[in-house]
């Protein structure tokens, strides 16, 4: 395989290569995939960390805090931001120039900012390929940023290890937001900007749904601490540092089966999507591309045949070769 040093090379925490590569998955290209399956077998030991939430509640800010936490205790980190809102605006680019500039001489950090403009498989897969290009890089503790609070970063949050959802005093949708379902997913609950009025209150709202959905948390052991923050006057920052390192510990030491539970159910998302994405891309190519997809499309919306049916013939055309 011509290429194959390069795997070689984010294995010895090239810098170059590996942003290379984190470009290939960020623009879907299909030669990531043979770096991607040989750098593998050389990653699961890094601690990854989810940090989601609103725009504008200070995630990256905050971000950049806690990473110079982990620095003082030594470990290395990579910073993913997953930035899908702006994919054509090289906003991310300019998001990596400010977020580098504190790190900017810290071998130990690495940040890039994706906007995954991959057609198939979406965010969720292109951040996994990317979590596996910097545990193999070597990186001890991988956080990934997401903004928003919609499917895309439910699904990322399952594959992190740690899951921080930071909101702040007042954001009554969040709570909401919060209220929906997302309380299932964070581990560590921060309430950033706490030098703002109504901290406290927004710490007791959350307390009391925590208390409401405590099933959950009877089941895993853990209770999730709510903590609460001023990134811009870097305060907190020390105790959310160790909340994320207490819940590491927690699920190596008193939860193996919670570690495990997340390492496959991570497994399982990423096999799926590889596995969805690879029969999608096979069957476009056994039909002739997107143009007979659209057909097919026509078809179902002219209630001249059904997406049941249709789904399986062209399963029946992929499996055994058969052609429309
Ligand atoms: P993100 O969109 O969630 O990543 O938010 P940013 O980190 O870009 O922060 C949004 C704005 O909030 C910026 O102007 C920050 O300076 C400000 N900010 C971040 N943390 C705090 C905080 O703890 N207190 C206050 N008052 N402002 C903050």
């Amino acid at each position: 395989m011509k290429q194959a040093p390069l795997a070689d090379k984010v294995l010895e925490g090239d810098v170059r290569a590996t942003a290379r590569l984190i470009r290939w998955i960020d623009d879907a290209d299909p030669a990531a995939l043979p770096h991607l399956a040989k750098l593998y077998r050389h990653t699961g030991r890094a601690h990854v960390i989810g940090f989601t939430g609103s725009p504008g509640v200070g995630k990256s800010t905050l971000v950049d805090k806690v990473v110079s936490q982990f620095r003082k205790e030594n470990r290395t980190v990579g910073v993913l931001a997953i930035d899908p809102t702006s994919p054509f605006t090289g906003g991310a680019i300019l998001g990596d120039r400010i977020r580098m500039q504190r790190h900017f001489l810290d071998e130990g950090v690495f940040i890039r900012s994706m906007a995954t403009r991959g057609q198939f498989g979406g965010l969720t897969r292109s951040t996994a390929d990317a979590v596996v290009v910097l545990d193999a890089m070597g990186k001890d503790v991988i956080i990934i940023e997401t903004v928003g609070v919609g499917q895309d970063e439910v699904d990322i949050a399952h594959s992190a290890h740690t899951t921080a959802l930071v909101t702040v005093p007042g954001m009554g949708d969040d709570i909401q937001a919060i209220k929906a379902g997302l309380m299932e997913i964070g581990d560590v609950f921060v309430v950033n900007k706490c030098d703002r009025e109504g901290s406290g209150k927004t710490v007791r709202e959350l307390r009391f749904m925590l208390h409401m959905s405590s099933d959950r948390h009877r089941e895993t052991g853990w209770i999730p601490p709510i903590v609460e923050t001023s990134a811009s006057q870097d305060e907190g920052v020390e105790n959310l540092h160790r909340a994320l390192n207490e819940h590491r510990d927690f699920l190596m030491e008193h939860g193996k089966d919670e570690w495990k539970r997340r390492v496959f159910h991570r497994t399982q998302n990423q096999l799926l999507e590889i596995l969805k994405e690879r029969a999608l891309e096979r069957v476009l190519q056994k039909i002739g591309g997107p143009a007979a997809l659209g057909k097919i499309i026509e078809d179902i919306v002219d209630r001249r045949s059904d997406p049941y049916g249709s789904a399986d013939d062209l399963l029946r055309i992929v499996m055994g070769g058969d052609s429309i």
